[in-house]
């Protein structure tokens, strides 16, 4: 469906708002960067403004269209928060035309037996219940635009049982039923594009922290698995609807 190893084109996401979480590291700032670099207008979404700095800056330095912060804390952030990002979105932007839940949390790795509850909690909270409140209420927003696309990232464990990765499996098989239940909902609206992407094994803080043995300098990197998210986000995504992709 993608082609092998997509190499985005210069202007490819021009004109096009995209909301990513997770904009502070891994994934979901190198998506932040090639997306703005590929000409998008993006809004950088995680729950520490001096992370979110930096990643400004460097949008800024490639000379990209002017990004926007928007600080949400997806463990703790009320309906108040929710229902402000919304509004701020609708004044300032109109509509959006993306929105990719890059945000994540690895929890622990240990048997059902012994995974500490409140961790459980957390985790199926931040990777799955706040992707479905955001998603929701900027609905409104994507319904204003002709092509958006929304993009849950998956992983692997949704693939088949991986023992002892608890809250965190749960959590992107869940995301899985989302994805699927919203392509069904708003699939006769025709300007609304819902999948879900794999993006393999990266070398991330939360690769290191799942596989503390293993050398970062084995695994690809998050920039180097861009190109298949911002295919799906472009117009060349169009006819891409209701699926599991990998990006690797
Ligand atoms: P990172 O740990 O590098 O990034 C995780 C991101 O999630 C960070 O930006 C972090 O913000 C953010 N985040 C965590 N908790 C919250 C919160 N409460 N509110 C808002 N933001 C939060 O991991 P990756 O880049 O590797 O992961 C990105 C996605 O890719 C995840 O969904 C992950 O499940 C998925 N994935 C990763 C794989 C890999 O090999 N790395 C393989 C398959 C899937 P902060 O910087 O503030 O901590």
């Amino acid at each position: 469906m993608i082609p092998k190893n997509y190499q985005p084109v210069a202007g490819l996401l021009a004109g096009r708002n995209i909301l990513i979480t997770g904009a502070s590291s891994g994934l979901g700032r190198a998506l932040c960067i090639e997306a703005a670099r590929a000409g998008a207008c993006v809004i950088l979404c995680g729950r520490s403004a001096a992370k979110l700095e930096p990643v400004y800056d460097q949008i800024m330095a490639l000379g990209a269209p002017t990004p926007a912060i928007a600080v949400l804390d997806l463990a703790t952030a009320t309906a108040v928060e929710y229902d402000a990002l919304a509004r701020v979105i609708g004044e300032e932007f109109g509509r959006l035309d993306g929105l990719v839940h890059a945000a994540g949390l690895l929890g622990d790795r240990t048997p059902l037996e012994h995974y500490d509850v409140p961790t459980w909690c957390k985790v199926l909270h931040v990777n799955l219940t706040a992707p479905f409140i955001l998603t929701q209420v900027l609905l409104p927003a994507l319904r204003r635009s002709a092509d958006a696309s929304v993009i849950f990232v998956s992983s692997g464990v949704v693939k088949q049982v991986r023992p002892f990765w608890g809250a965190y499996a749960v959590a992107k098989s869940g995301l899985e039923a989302v994805r699927g239940l919203l392509y069904e909902e708003v699939e006769g609206e025709k300007n609304i594009r819902v999948n879900s992407i794999n993006p393999g094994r990266m070398r991330t803080a939360m690769r290191a922290a799942a596989y503390p043995a293993e050398d970062p300098n084995s695994l690809p990197t998050p920039e180097s698995v861009s190109g298949p998210f911002l295919y799906v986000l472009s117009g060349l995504g169009s006819k891409i609807n209701g699926q599991f992709l990998e990006a690797q």
